[in-house]
């Protein structure tokens, strides 16, 4: 009698290990996560994964990705400055399935920001218009551009050096008018302040614009693209190489400037990228399971 009783009891840890195992242990690889991010941030997850063939989904588009041990992926994902608040999917589909997860976008907290200008750079003519629209339609043209390029994005410097004048995502008022939202970061800095790309990357125009005076946009692969304007001469030109840490050019104030800044814009597959959270991507990889 003692002996039936005391096989069971014996079993019962071996039982519990494996119940343990099974419960805990294996749906933790696909355990849903949800990840926050303010608007116009890039994102930086990082989840278990070991497909070759992922595609990351998040805000309509794939996002880049890279592998970062044997069992973990990396990826980048743009959050636009518009991008509605409140929970969106982030799916990664691979040749094991897919995983479904979230991520919830914090309204950003932005500023409100007026200028001055004479006349004839805030109420246009016919022709002036057009040669607006022209610009703005060059500069829209490169977002799409193929470029070849790292997908790690997270950069260690601001381009050049200086105080930021007018932040990202502020609402724009010219002359009391209401205008779209700045869609990029502006630094004053004395004119002849070096601009250098903390990316390598391809020029992929090279122009002078009426409003954004002499402008360079340089393309880094993966969807990333950088506009700097307002700069006091052209110093690259369309087709160019840039190595990290090359001079794009100078801080000035051509084009519509109350004085001389660099207006750093970031573009990631489209979405308008606050400049500042590519230094920070690394930090902002922290993530909460809500299985
Ligand atoms: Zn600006």
């Amino acid at each position: 009698m003692r002996q039936t009783r005391s096989l069971p009891q014996r079993l019962w840890p071996v039982l519990c290990t494996a119940l343990l195992i099974l419960t805990c242990g294996l749906p933790q690889l696909a355990s849903a996560q949800q990840w926050q991010a303010v608007q116009g941030n890039v994102l930086v997850i990082e989840l278990p994964a070991a497909d070759k063939h992922l595609q990351v989904r998040a805000f309509g588009k794939s996002w880049p990705w890279k592998q970062i041990d044997g069992q973990h992926i990396r990826s980048w994902i743009g959050v636009d400055l518009k991008a509605k608040p409140g929970n969106h999917k982030l799916l990664v589909r691979g040749d094991a399935g897919e995983q479904l997860h979230q991520v919830q976008v914090i309204a950003g907290d932005f500023r409100i920001s007026r200028i001055k200008v004479e006349k004839k750079m805030a109420e246009f003519d016919a022709a002036t218009l057009k040669r607006i629209r022209a610009d703005q339609a060059a500069i829209k043209g490169t977002y799409a551009m193929q470029v070849e390029g790292n997908p790690d994005i997270s950069i260690a410097a601001e381009p050049t050096e200086g105080i930021v004048s007018t932040p990202f995502g502020a609402q724009r008022y010219v002359n009391g008018e209401p205008r779209s939202p700045h869609s990029g970061l502006d630094i004053a800095a004395p004119e002849g302040t070096p601009i250098i790309t903390p990316l390598a990357g391809r020029v992929l125009l090279a122009e002078s614009m009426y409003l954004n005076g002499n402008t360079v946009v340089v393309g880094h692969g993966n969807g990333l693209v950088m506009v700097y304007s307002h700069m006091n001469t052209l110093k690259v030109k369309k087709g160019d190489w840039l190595e990290a840490g090359a001079r794009i050019g100078e801080v000035g104030m051509t084009g519509r400037a109350t004085g001389p800044h660099l207006h750093w814009g970031v573009r990631f597959n489209q979405a308008r990228i606050n400049p500042a959270s590519l230094l920070t991507a690394q930090g902002n990889a922290a993530s909460n399971s809500t299985q």
